[in-house]
């Protein structure tokens, strides 16, 4: 496989945008080698600048369950677009979007649309500290919720690839209000919050984690975590930018069946576009500009494009509930393929996967928090990202992320996959 083209391009990009991209993980820093630039998408499959087919396991980072390029979202956004692309003042499609998402989300009466995930997260922070009146919060180390302030503290994602967790140009007065726990660990949070009694507004979590690879919170922790909320008056958010109407229409509250007092969204909200969300109850939302003294706006906030992709993704989502598992079947099977590969050629590994979010790990050690997933992110990875590259499957260019898998890949697209893992086993032992 040739990289021309995307070497071409990378090697102008690098001298008018830092680092040659608008996102670190892009740049397949931690990876080594040249990033692929991509010029089209259907489906399963991405095409590059050189004209390689790639089978693609990222899908935008999540948002496109369906595939590329889905073709009621592709009509929806066009057919808004010509009637005009923003207006900075409601719009009927808000409340639509708003009322699908509402009824099918547990435990959600309203919902206010940003931007982005990072926005999401940052606004459900400000907005529980002006409930509870307190100012700190607990974050799990490897999770991450986007690079707003207070949550790039240990984060995971990017952050971590990048050996930059704990970001210059956080202030120490920020740091401070954010304490952190380790995933799966129950007794330091209880910890944490005994230590500061009633200073704690808030616990933020991904409730499966996506952002260390993908890490599944042990039986009774989400639990646990929200007994300690109920009993410290502390709100518990659930980040559901990656899991939300992907492990399940209602995501990973209606999957594992736990109430989160507010619900960051992300991702496949959006359909591809740029939007997140925020959402909660009644008494909480209100608490909001222009009801309520929290402040939170934006000016393409609602865009009516991004509206668009995001109700002809949900409206196609409900319609087509058995999606949800019919993914979790392909990356049972994808799970299944590459443990055989793996164990006949003795290499150690460990796959974590729920739904259709899944990772592999090269370590002996159970991938249950951010210590034992950094065991995974080494040399063996980068041979095995770089071997599939070669054979026309795109993964995750790090150790920190998940797969996520969308509805256009086929069985077929995963025999592919976990032939061309058989081609290159053998180059992965050490
Ligand atoms: N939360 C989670 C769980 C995420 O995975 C991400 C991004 N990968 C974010 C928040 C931030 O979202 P965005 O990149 O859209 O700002």
């Amino acid at each position: 496989m040739l990289y021309k083209r995307s070497s071409a391009l990378f090697a102008e990009a690098q001298k008018v945008i830092p680092g040659g991209v608008n996102s670190p993980v892009r740049a397949f820093k931690a990876v080594g080698g040249t990033p692929i630039f991509v010029k089209e998408a259907k489906g399963a499959y991405l095409y590059d600048e050189d004209d390689n087919r790639l089978i693609d396991y990222i899908a935008s980072w999540g948002p496109l369950i369906l595939g590329h390029a889905y073709e009621p979202v592709v009509e929806a956004v066009i057919e808004k677009a010509k009637k005009g692309t923003s207006f900075g003042m409601p719009t009927a499609i808000e409340t639509e979007i708003a009322e699908l998402a509402v009824s099918l989300v547990p435990n959600i009466d309203k919902i206010r649309f940003v931007n982005s995930g990072t926005e999401a997260c940052m606004s459900a922070v400000r907005l529980a500290r002006g409930y509870t009146k307190k100012d700190k919060i607990i974050k799990f180390a490897g999770c991450y919720h986007g690079h707003s302030d207070s949550f790039l503290i240990q984060a995971g994602s990017g952050a971590v690839t990048f050996g930059a967790p704990n970001s210059p140009g956080v202030t120490q007065g920020t740091a401070k209000d954010t304490l952190l726990a380790s995933y799966n660990d129950l007794d330091n949070v209880k910890e944490l919050i005994q230590v500061n009694k009633g200073e704690i507004a808030a616990i933020i979590i991904e409730p499966v984690a996506g952002n260390m690879g993908c890490i599944v919170p042990k039986e009774g922790f989400l639990e646990g975590l929200r007994s300690l909320c109920d009993a410290h008056g502390i709100l518990l958010i659930f980040d559901e930018v990656m899991t939300g109407f992907r492990l399940a229409l209602g995501g990973a509250q209606e999957l594992l069946n736990i109430k989160a007092d507010i619900v960051c969204f992300g991702k496949v909200i959006g359909g591809g576009l740029p939007v997140g969300a925020f959402a909660a109850n009644n008494e909480i939302m209100d608490y909001l500009a222009p009801n309520g003294p929290v402040y939170q706006a934006g000016t393409l906030s609602g865009n009516p494009l991004a509206m668009s992709a995001g109700l002809a993704m949900l409206s196609a989502l409900k319609n087509k509930p058995e999606v949800f598992s019919s993914l979790s079947k392909k990356a049972a099977y994808l799970h299944e393929g590459i443990s055989k590969v793996l164990t006949k050629e003795g290499i150690e590994h460990r796959i974590n996967r729920l739904g259709s979010m899944i990772s592999v790990h090269f370590t002996n050690r159970d991938v249950v928090d951010f210590d034992s997933a950094a065991s995974g992110n080494n040399p063996i990875f980068n041979t095995y990202f770089h071997g599939m590259l070669k054979e026309g499957v795109y993964l995750p260019p790090s150790a920190f992320e998940s797969y996520f898998l969308n509805d256009a890949l086929s069985f077929e697209d995963i025999d592919f996959t976990i032939k061309a893992l058989e081609k290159i086993a053998p180059t992965l032992k050490k």
